[in-house]
């Protein structure tokens, strides 16, 4: 508070919600979800759903998936679960896998001390106060706290159909505010993606960010280089493939947090080159999701580093290289920077590459060539980010409605379209330039 360098400490205390308060019905969680759960318990465990399963059921939603939180040990966990598979080393748990869901059980984390680093090699915290390994484990109350959110540390009890909540979550859940528990300043530097975590969530849920939590975020967002590429690339993922990309992109701008998972973008935005190509494709994505339809991790990426890329070409080209080695060059380029920062496997950034290729391709029509491109296993997808480039007025638009007509023609229109391309084409070409080459 301003003026007031002193800070109200909350106290945390447990609250159980009894079922005539609160919204948590049996029929809203799945199955493999309470079998678990119910195994776990009939074996002298306990076991609680916990995290965005019980928040998105309290707000009314139907939860991505459903995470559980018990006393038994990972390895017990496995013992009971031939479906089961431990997997991670900064965390370990253990996923029970039932056909396409993956249930996501964790032992009870608990609070250890500074002290305990030393001697402990089951907690690790590195120079920057990042947690390095947290396999501590503890009781209820302390794996509240390790929580991030208030309203991530809410625990159902499918035996007395209780919530039980330790941080004052319902109270955030009822005033829609995302407030981490503990210090701000001490949990982002534990963990650094928890700032995108409060960005996603506060997207997808429209939450506010309370004061405190908000504020340290701008000055650590930075932190965000000491990340692996490879969580990066996950993080990215889910921020961009909730539904609410194009909130997210503005809430990432807003706090600084662009830069460290995208470098190369702002850097290219900072020098004037216009965003509004990722804005388009991240709300035609977020309306294909709101359809039930796929989006490709490669065309999120294509547009993601379309400034970048736009620049890097043209400052190539006006260096003297031809458009093609000038493209080729920015290509290699512009990927090499983004993958030391959030990377890019190689199965999306072929694809990725190809969408930016195919670019130059689609203007190209006459002869063979509309057919050639049109089936190239990308060109649907190449397809779709040239009717985004026209919709954003990067270009002018024509071409992308010349290729709609064409996949609807049969043999006999396109041919006629082909044609008139061939008639409306410039009567007197340009002749190339005979290619240099160098003296022998
Ligand atoms: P959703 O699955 O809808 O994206 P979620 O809240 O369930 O949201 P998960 O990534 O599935 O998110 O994590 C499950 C729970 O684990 C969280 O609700 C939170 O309690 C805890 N958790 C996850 N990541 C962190 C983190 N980086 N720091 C502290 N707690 C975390
Ligand atoms: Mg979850």
């Amino acid at each position: 508070m301003p003026g007031n360098g002193k800070k109200k400490a909350r106290v945390y205390q447990r609250r159980e919600v009894p079922r005539d308060q609160h919204n948590v019905s049996r029929s809203s969680i799945s199955e493999p979800a309470k079998k678990v759960l119910s195994r776990l318990n009939k074996s002298g465990y306990e076991a609680y759903l916990v995290g965005g399963g019980v928040r998105d059921i309290l707000l009314g939603e139907q939860p991505k998936d459903f995470d559980i939180a018990t006393n038994a040990t990972p390895e017990e966990v496995h013992d009971l679960f031939r479906n089961s598979r431990l997997i991670g080393r900064r965390f370990r748990i253990v996923h029970v896998v039932f056909g396409r869901e993956v249930i996501e059980v964790t032992t009870f984390r608990g609070n250890a001390t500074e002290a305990d680093d030393s001697a402990d090699d089951d907690r690790k915290t590195s120079e920057h106060g990042l947690l390095l390994r947290d396999n501590v484990y503890g009781n209820l109350e302390e794996d509240a706290l390790r929580r991030d959110f208030t309203v991530n540390a809410l625990y159902y009890c499918i035996r007395n159909f209780t919530v039980v909540d330790f941080a004052n979550g319902i109270e955030d859940l009822r005033n829609r505010q995302l407030r981490l528990i503990g210090d701000p300043e001490t949990r982002y530097r534990e963990d650094p993606v928890r700032m995108l975590r409060a960005i996603r969530f506060a997207a997808k849920m429209d939450f506010e960010i309370e004061p405190e939590t908000e504020a340290p975020i701008r000055e650590l967002a930075p932190l965000l280089t000491h990340i692996p590429p490879a969580r990066l690339f996950e993080e990215v993922l889910k921020l961009f493939s909730a539904g609410y990309g194009a909130a997210t992109y503005e809430l990432l701008t807003e706090y600084d947090l662009l830069a460290p998972l995208f470098p190369e973008t702002v850097k290219a935005i900072g020098a004037g080159e216009p965003d509004e190509l990722i804005r388009q494709a991240l709300r035609n994505t977020d309306s294909r999701i709101a359809q039930g339809k796929s989006v490709t991790p490669y065309f999120l990426f294509a547009a993601m580093l379309w400034p970048a890329l736009q620049r890097e070409w043209r400052h190539r080209q006006d260096n003297g290289d031809p458009v093609q080695p000038a493209l080729h060059g920015a290509i290699s380029k512009v990927i090499g920077r983004q993958v030391q920062a959030t990377s890019i496997p190689k199965r999306f950034s072929g694809p990725m590459k190809e969408i930016w290729e195919l670019q130059m391709r689609l203007p190209r029509r006459q002869g063979k060539r509309a057919y050639v491109t049109m089936s190239h296993p990308r060109f649907r997808a190449a397809y779709d980010f040239l009717l985004v480039r026209e919709d954003c007025g990067e270009i002018e638009s024509g071409l992308g409605h010349w290729w709609t007509e064409f996949q609807r023609m049969d043999e006999r229109g396109q041919e006629r379209m082909l044609s008139e391309l061939s008639s409306d084409a410039p009567k007197k070409r340009r002749r190339r330039k005979p290619v240099k080459r160098p003296a022998p």
